[in-house]
């Protein structure tokens, strides 16, 4: 239990890699905030079970991070009943498959405002108190197409380099501050994000389910496996504890390879 005195925010955290990064963080003592879409039922059974499982107070915000005014009421609502947030994992995103040249304009708006833009936000309402109390950890969900391309995939492509630049950016603002901004960039890994491109992909490719997985997702990683959603979160704890205290403004690549090719 490395974070009992700390407290997080982690957005999109209702599915796939953020529920397990604040799982993780939950195990190891922090308050959670968690943040996301989908069924009310099973949204209060995680937070109930987060808070039973592992003596933490945990809070669900619903706010759209598409919203910058919702961005500000969580991380003000989080500040509100924690005291603090210490940690904050700008994790939320979309992903939308199609041709350039056909690439539905407010899908673009969408994505860039979702997986770039609401980190920008957060991290705004965010820092005042993490610099006051001099600590703090910023952890953005990026992605290997934050250091690579893939054909179709123009807005989140675009998004996921902006937000390694912005990464790095505030690292060095917050250097002396005792804040460390990084991102974490996975492969694939297998998360609804993931399964719902695949008939996307398949219309834009002309290719079978299989083809996909095999010869498109699993091809671009030389390890030829999908990185967990744990492996991910394991990361990120890490990256919160005193040993990380020196590494800011990294890209992190966790893709079985697939950037170093
Ligand atoms: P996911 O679809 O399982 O989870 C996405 C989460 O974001 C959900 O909780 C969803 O409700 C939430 N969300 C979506 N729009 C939102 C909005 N407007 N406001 C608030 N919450 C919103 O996806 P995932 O694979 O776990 O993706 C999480 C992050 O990891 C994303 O930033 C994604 O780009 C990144 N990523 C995923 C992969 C992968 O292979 N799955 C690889 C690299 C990076």
């Amino acid at each position: 239990m490395t974070l009992c005195s700390k407290s997080a925010v982690v957005t999109g955290s209702t599915s796939g890699i953020g529920l397990a990064i604040a799982r993780a963080l939950a195990k190891e003592g922090a308050n959670v905030l968690i943040n996301g879409f989908g069924d009310p039922h099973d949204i209060e059974k995680e937070r109930a079970g987060l808070e039973a499982e592992f003596g933490i107070k945990a809070v669900y915000s619903p706010a759209d991070v598409s919203r910058p005014d919702q961005i500000a009421g969580m991380v003000h609502e989080a500040q509100e009943v924690f005291g603090a947030v210490d940690i904050l994992v700008n994790n939320a995103g979309i992903q939308f498959v199609s041709p350039v040249e056909e690439f539905p304009v407010e899908k673009w708006d969408q994505i860039l405002a979702i997986n770039l833009s609401s980190a920008f936000h957060a991290i705004r309402a965010a820092l005042p108190g993490m610099k006051a109390r001099k600590w703090g950890r910023i952890i953005n969900t990026a992605s290997a197409l934050s250091l690579v391309a893939s054909p179709f995939k123009s807005a989140y492509v675009a998004a996921k380099h902006g937000i390694a630049g912005l990464t790095k950016s505030v690292a060095l603002e917050l250097a002396t501050h005792g804040v460390t901004v990084n991102c974490v960039s996975p492969g694939y890994v297998w998360t609804p994000l993931v399964e719902r491109q695949i008939p996307d992909t398949m219309k834009a490719r002309n290719m079978t389910r299989e083809q996909v997985i095999n010869d498109i997702l699993l091809e671009a990683q030389p390890t030829k496996q999908f990185v967990t959603v744990e492996q991910v979160a394991a990361l990120a704890v890490f990256l919160c504890s005193d040993a990380a205290s020196q590494i800011t403004g990294t890209n992190l690549s966790m893709d079985g390879g697939w950037t170093a090719e």
